[in-house]
């Protein structure tokens, strides 16, 4: 769909996390790209087509800087589960997706945000045994149908989760250890050059859909691993983004393994820069909070999963002092659950008033929105294209429907939007000047045929997956002694900014 030479939004209030505060305004729109913001009545030219925003709130669409679309249709099948039981569940959530499956399940996350007002995400999509081109690409093909932008980057690692913990094989009998080991990951050889291959042929223009590289957590993959990501990644020019220190399991682990944080692993290895993306990073200390910092890359804020996990709470607000880019993410539908921004946002502003009693330390409602929007788009390598209302940003607008009663009365646009938005106030959502969602409902797809498709494949997979179950039953209780021991460990190492005030 190629959107009209010109429209104009005439009659909105509009808010961003810069100078817009909700006063009304007009928005000039050429082709993809915001060309003029200003005052009710604002030039346009002839044929121009007018869009009335009467009663609506736009902003800036809200950038998801985490998420895993392969497991968007493992919705509601795990409960307390802490992050080490969930990556010994994978088996039943992530491993029996076939080509086609894997458009599909990219195509369901991607309206899933974009129908509470998400319109770029940075997907890190697991592959199972490993990434394949035609894979990729079919992911890429599910967002770009669906008219969402995104940064796909595969998952990677060169061990899987049982032999990425010292010891934890030891704990296994002998008859699920040699389960285990058959499902060892591939080797690294074959992963990276997958990924070359989808990089060189990648065939989505940039701007809309593009791939970046993600080794999955740092004690999952050797350090020659690692290295071969950020070359392949320096050789295209494309992104990182890795999980690093998101439980106090894997920090414990990083220092066993490594002798020091992982944050400091990674320093170590050169893999940090300006295009990579630290996911959770809730267990660091002020040292690994600096050294992401100084080298200018970003973290990717969960909340919503740190805590459905149990993992704990990033010390975001030093995150920010120390001018580290914090973006904010849902995680993926086995943790973060809805794979609703609004939630993440507000729950961004509200876990930053644990770590201290001073309220001029909290993060208001700008600065969640901040994170959300222009935060996320900066880890996502969008950031001088999305994330805005300003001229020359694409026009990824989201439409906020004012006669909901969150808005009644409007006091405050900003407060009012990352407080009480739930994205039921979702009524348009346009991305690159298109609508692909108008009424609150989608456009670009025909949702009764996803809805169809999803029940089909999903039903497939489930009666695919009773083999597994079992193997993960029998893994579970293991497993979880094992971790919830190594998370009881003292942790006097380093100091974790993460705590709240104990009094
Ligand atoms: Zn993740």
């Amino acid at each position: 769909m190629t959107p009209a030479a010109f429209s104009v939004i005439r009659g909105g209030r509009l808010l961003d996390s810069a100078d817009l505060d909700g006063a009304t305004g007009d928005i000039l729109i050429e082709a993809d790209t915001i060309r003029e913001i200003g005052p009710a009545g604002l030039r346009a030219p002839e044929g121009a087509i007018v869009i009335d925003a009467t009663d609506q709130l736009l902003m800036p669409g809200l950038v998801n800087a985490h998420t895993h679309g392969d497991v968007s249709m493992a919705k509601g099948m795990g409960d307390r589960l802490s992050l080490e039981l969930l990556l010994n569940a994978s088996p039943l959530t992530s491993e029996g997706l076939r080509l086609e499956d894997k458009y599909l399940a990219a195509k369901l996350a991607a309206t899933e945000m974009v129908l509470s007002g998400c319109t770029a995400c940075y997907d890190l999509f697991s592959e199972f045994p490993m990434p394949s081109p035609e894979g990729l690409a079919a992911v890429g093909q599910g967002y770009a149908d669906v008219g969402m932008r995104a940064v796909v980057a595969p998952l990677m690692a060169d061990r899987n989760f049982w032999q990425a913990i010292p010891g934890l094989l030891d704990a296994l009998p002998p008859a699920l250890r040699s389960e285990v080991d058959r499902a060892a990951a591939e080797p690294a050889e074959t992963a990276i050059s997958a990924c070359r291959q989808a990089l060189k042929d990648w065939a989505i223009d940039r701007d809309q859909v593009r791939l970046a590289l993600a080794p999955t957590i740092p004690h999952h993959c050797e350090p020659s691993f690692f290295r071969a990501c950020r070359e392949l990644a320096d050789e295209f020019g494309a992104a990182l983004h890795t999980h690093v220190a998101e439980s106090k399991v894997q920090a414990v682990v990083g220092l066993r393994k490594f002798g020091k944080t992982l944050t400091a692993h990674l320093d170590e290895l050169g893999v940090i820069g300006p295009d990579f993306t630290a996911a959770h990073a809730v267990w660091v200390d002020e040292d690994d909070i600096r050294r992401l910092a100084d080298r200018g890359a970003s973290v990717a804020h969960n909340p919503t999963s740190n805590l459905r996990l149990g993992a704990g709470v990033a010390p975001v607000k030093a995150m920010l002092d120390a001018g580290l880019n914090v973006g904010v993410g849902t995680d993926a539908s086995t943790c973060g659950d809805a794979l609703n921004m609004f939630e993440a946002m507000r729950l961004s502003n509200y876990l930053s008033r644990i770590h201290t009693p001073d309220p001029g330390d909290w993060i208001d409602a700008k600065g969640a929105l901040s994170m959300a929007t222009q935060g996320s788009a900066r880890a996502l390598g969008f950031g001088s294209l999305i994330g805005a209302l300003q001229p020359g940003y694409k026009a990824d607008i989201v439409f906020l429907d004012l006669r909901r009663i969150q808005y009644v009365p409007f006091n405050h646009a900003a407060r009012q939007v990352v407080y009480q938005e739930t994205g039921s106030g979702v009524s348009h959502v346009m991305i690159g000047g298109n609508f692909v969602v108008r009424d609150g409902r989608i456009q670009t797809i025909d949702y009764g045929k996803l809805r169809d498709e999803v029940a089909r494949a999903n039903e497939r997979m489930r009666a695919q997956a009773v083999g597994s179950e079992r193997l993960v039953r029998q893994l579970e209780g293991i497993v979880g002694q094992f971790c919830v021991a190594l998370a009881q460990e003292p942790y006097h190492v380093h100091r974790y900014v993460g705590m709240p005030p104990i009094q």
